[in-house]
């Protein structure tokens, strides 16, 4: 899996629990983001901008 902004490996724990997270876009299709990039564009609107 990669994290749709920086196209980075995502890393999943062992219990396939991915190490970002997931965002809806406009049209409601679910985007895979990175923790650092989670952690860069601290809101929801500012994720969606970047894709
Ligand atoms: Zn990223």
């Amino acid at each position: 899996m990669k994290c749709e902004i920086c196209k980075n490996k995502i890393e999943e724990t062992f219990l396939s629990k991915i190490l970002g997270t997931y965002v809806k876009d406009a049209k409601g299709k679910k985007r895979m983001i990175c923790k650092e990039c989670q952690t860069k564009y601290k809101t929801k609107e500012e994720i969606i901008k970047q894709l």
